[in-house]
């Protein structure tokens, strides 16, 4: 079996179905959902389940389909075909189209959009219409989000974090089934937005809440979810966890752009592909002409002056350096390529210098040469300006 197959042989298929967790219950299940716009296949019969209490990042390039696939389990467009089910209820089906306001799911844009005229607890309380126990209801979903007693607060006066918090309770106010972040930190400057990711995973795992999280960003993907959906061109390429789909990406095209990768060409044989870094042991077996994912903080290098005893055969020289403080990242001629290489440690070399390069990582994943077809044909790298996959 072609080793990209064997590669992704322990993680579930693409889409669904998912693993089933302590209660198994299936909070959202997505069957067959297809979607055309003006003849143009925008959702391929996608397949995808979320269990209660998880949250799932649903990641993929600008304009791959997300949003109308968040907007469909929202009741807001409406699918080709294919059936979408909240709990034990069918929301959309053939014959079947719940309205919008009775889905009982939570929906929260791209943008925080409080109503800047109203307070705080006239935000939260805006979904619940004029039910008794309104006001009750307005104090618990804002303790539940660590904001009590700020009902009569105005939305300026609040800090962004806070802002989030405010929008993600007058979402849980109406007791959705489920929520659906929609690209939530897109609109905030970075240093926020890695403080936000942080605070709101930590709150959907203290209310237990189901989520979905769209995003194109890998990083976001990747602290929010329990789990991720790779998605490409309306189709799920993809789904596992962070650990899973970086580690073992279903293919070059998923591996590209879920972080920076270099693929390197190979002659798999059982347990080993023979490379031009030498003989690496892979982590299912590979046979034939073979494309190697190598990321750049499994590349060691060193001068033959600080090199010790580092046994490697392969040799390039130094292009280009970036210090990150943190990392500093190497571009290294290699052949008629160029690698990228990234170290935590501080650099013993320097631009210009002899280098040999040696592959650090895990049992690698290997993929038939034939598959690094689809990644040329489907887009680059994620950071190309960083990354030169050998080939
Ligand atoms: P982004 O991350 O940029 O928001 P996305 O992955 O959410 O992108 P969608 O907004 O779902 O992608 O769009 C998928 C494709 O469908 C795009 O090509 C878009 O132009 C097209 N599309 C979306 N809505 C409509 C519409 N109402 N009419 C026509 N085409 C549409």
């Amino acid at each position: 079996m072609p080793n990209a197959q064997r590669a992704t042989a322990g993680a579930p298929p693409p889409g669904d179905p998912a693993p089933r967790g302590r209660d198994g219950f299936r909070a959202l299940r997505l069957v067959d959902v297809h979607k055309s716009f003006g003849g143009t296949r925008v959702l391929h019969w996608v397949n995808l389940s979320i269990e209660r209490g998880r949250t799932l990042a649903l990641l993929g390039p600008s304009g791959c389909g997300k949003t109308t696939l968040m907007r469909i389990v929202a009741g807001l467009e409406v699918a080709d075909g294919g059936e979408v089910h909240v709990g034990e209820r069918m929301l959309a089906g053939p014959g079947v189209n719940v309205a919008p306001e009775h889905r009982r799911i939570g929906l929260l844009g791209q943008e925080r959009a409080l109503f800047p005229h109203l307070t705080v607890g006239g935000n939260v309380a805006y979904g619940l219409g004029r039910s008794p126990d309104r006001d009750a209801r307005v104090r618990e979903v804002l303790e539940m989000v660590d904001l009590a007693g700020f009902e009569k607060r105005m939305p300026d006066s609040l800090s962004g974090g806070q802002q989030q918090r405010v929008a993600i309770a007058r979402a849980l106010a109406p007791r959705p089934r489920m929520l659906l972040l929609d690209e939530p930190f897109q609109a905030l400057d970075v240093h926020l937005r890695l403080e936000l990711q942080a605070e709101v995973q930590a709150l959907l795992k203290a209310l237990g809440a189901t989520a979905v999280v769209v995003t194109h960003d890998q990083d976001e993907a990747f602290v929010m979810g329990d789990e991720v959906a790779v998605m490409q061109e309306g189709h799920i390429r993809q789904r596992g966890t962070p650990s899973e789909v970086y580690g073992h990406p279903a293919s070059p095209w998923v591996a590209s752009f879920v972080g920076d990768a270099n693929f390197v060409p190979g002659i798999g044989s059982g347990d080993t592909v023979a490379t031009p870094l030498g003989n690496l042991a892979t982590c299912c077996p590979a046979s034939g002409k073979v494309a190697v994912l190598v990321r750049p903080s499994h590349l060691r290098l060193v001068t033959p002056a600080t090199g010790g005893d580092v046994d490697a055969s392969a040799t390039g020289q130094v292009q280009a350096m970036r210090f990150y403080g943190h990392t500093t990242e190497c571009r290294v001629q290699f052949g008629e390529n160029v690698l990228l290489a990234r170290s935590d440690r501080m650099p013993s070399v320097r631009v210009g210098d002899d280098v040999m390069i040696r592959y650090e990582g895990p049992p690698a994943v290997a993929y038939p040469a034939s598959a690094m077809a689809g990644l040329r044909r489907n887009g680059k790298q994620r950071r190309e300006a960083s990354t030169s996959p050998a080939r």
